[in-house]
């Protein structure tokens, strides 16, 4: 039932409209400094990012969202609990007492050191010298421990970083999640490893990029993606990024001799675009309309680039396609050896190119080192030993330097601290809502093997994207699949993948 009006409420969301409205300015800029900003911008940028940041931050903590609030909270609280109203009076309130907490001036250093370091991190990965970051990443370190100051409802202090990119979620809880999915993942890599014969990357040749760019538009497109709404650019690092449902802008790099980087990063990219795409239009420039968690976003991007994009079913659709574009690369390549090529395990260097299952296991070593180094166990000097370490005693494999260890991702030169479980829990969540859309939908499978998405995405878009914010990750889990955050869909959906790809012995 939607609540009787109350005059306060729409001068509270107008100011929430204005908030969206800048941070749809802040993607913009992150748009354009990662795709069109010549490299000598970045000072200028960073400046700008930090004014915005002061600018929003003073409309996040005004003293009269706040009243607003006050004056609404009786109200909300006789209307049905679960209607947009009610949500959006908590979600407002959840948001305000976060930041009213941070100083201004905390705020926008912390928007500052986020833009300097990431160029930071390019120059040291360039020049393959973790020293040139050092300095940078102890800024964030201490930064954050400001920020961890500012608040004093917490377990652990790691918890309120966390709490910046899933709701809630706590140390305590993630290190029990993770150890049973590390104590499951370890023996599954080691024989699937052991029982692969004569690996080769299928998709390996030679592609020339604008090829490859209209290859992967071909599928998307198949998939939802529409030029008048979308777009699609290179970038160093793939993302994806919406100026609310109606300007979807995703990207991808690609690499001249391997197709399978642009082919699964646009797939990965297209899933968090669609969930974008998919919020329902009522919610756009409201509280409800922003982002709820990135684990549930990455549920979405993990779902079309793996659950379905790497499927037997999709991967004969999508073969069939590449085929046309790539008769002479991809002509002689059957379904089954295609099937088994992309899902093949073999424990490597690089995160993001990582196959489906030994995946989780850098997300594991990542989680591990950033609390560690955030507690004081570890510090900023040992990080890149113990990153080594931790790959080899993990996954077996030697690093050879830093811009291949400790400097390959983005998301420590970024700030991004607390970010990278949700990769994980994002896979975790995927194979959940799947094993019930399955349920949902008999025939899927069939659907899939045509390329015909259309309700798959329907299910999706009802069940998950338009719900917006409206729901925290764990509620729509519990919504969806009536279960919580589970280890043993995952690992069961892997084992019977790699089995019908025979990269596990039967039985
Ligand atoms: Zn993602």
């Amino acid at each position: 039932m939607a609540g009787t009006a109350h005059p306060s409420y729409a001068a509270l969301c107008e100011r929430i409209a204005e908030l969206a409205d800048l941070s749809a300015i802040g993607g913009l800029l992150f748009w354009d400094r990662s795709t069109m900003m010549p490299a000598g911008g970045s000072d200028t940028r960073a400046h700008a990012c930090a004014a915005l940041e002061r600018v929003s931050h003073q409309k996040r903590t005004h003293p009269e969202v706040g009243r607003l609030l006050a004056e609404l909270e009786p109200w909300a609280a006789e209307l049905d609990p679960d209607c947009d109203e009610a949500r959006t009076v908590r979600v407002v309130r959840r948001d305000f007492e976060k930041a009213r907490r941070v100083p201004e001036d905390l705020a926008a250093d912390i928007a500052r050191a986020d833009s300097l370091g990431e160029d930071a991190w390019m120059k040291a990965r360039s020049a393959n010298d973790f020293n040139l970051f050092r300095d940078a990443l102890s800024h964030h370190l201490d930064l954050r421990h400001r920020y961890v100051a500012c608040f004093d409802d917490f377990e652990h202090p790691y918890d309120v970083l966390l709490d910046d990119f899933e709701q809630d979620l706590r140390l305590s809880e993630l290190r029990p999640l993770f150890s049973e999915l590390q104590a499951a993942l370890v023996p599954l890599v080691a024989s699937a490893a052991s029982a692969g014969t004569a690996r080769r990357n299928v998709l390996a040749g030679t592609f020339p990029a604008g090829d490859q760019r209209a290859a992967v538009l071909e599928v998307v497109k198949q998939l939802g993606f529409d030029d008048e709404h979308w777009r699609l650019d290179p970038s160093a690092h793939p993302f994806a990024v919406a100026q609310g449902p109606q300007d979807v802008r995703v990207t991808t790099m690609y690499d001249e001799s391997d197709l399978s980087v642009s082919l699964y990063s646009v797939l990965h990219e297209f899933g968090h675009g669609l969930y974008e795409a998919g919020v329902a239009p009522a919610y756009s420039r409201t509280a409800l309309g922003g982002l709820v968690s990135l684990g549930l976003h990455e549920s979405q991007s993990r779902m079309w680039e793996n659950v379905i994009g790497r499927s037997r079913p999709f991967s004969g659709w999508l073969l069939s396609v590449l085929q046309k574009r790539f008769p002479e690369q991809l002509g002689a390549v059957d379904a089954d050896t295609f099937f088994r090529g992309v899902n093949d395990v073999e424990p490597s260097l690089i995160r993001i190119f990582a196959d489906e299952t030994t995946y989780n296991l850098h997300v594991l070593l990542r989680t591990d080192l950033e609390s560690r180094l955030f507690e004081g166990q570890l510090t900023v000097d040992e990080l890149p030993a113990a990153f080594d370490d931790g790959m080899h005693s993990l996954l077996g494999v030697e690093v050879p330097d830093a811009a291949h260890g400790v400097l390959q991702d983005i998301h420590w030169g970024a700030g991004l601290i607390g970010y990278f479980p949700t990769y994980t829990l994002g896979n975790l969540m995927a194979a959940q809502f799947f094993a019930q859309a399955e349920r949902d939908l008999p025939g899927l499978q069939e659907d899939l093997a045509r390329g015909d998405v259309g309700r798959i995405r329907q299910w999706l878009r009802e069940n998950i994207h338009a719900h917006g914010r409206k729901y925290s990750s764990r509620e729509l889990l519990r919504r969806v699949t009536g279960e919580e955050l589970r280890v043993d869909p995952l690992i069961g959906y892997l084992r019977d993948k790699l089995t019908a790809a025979t990269l596990l012995p039967a039985g």
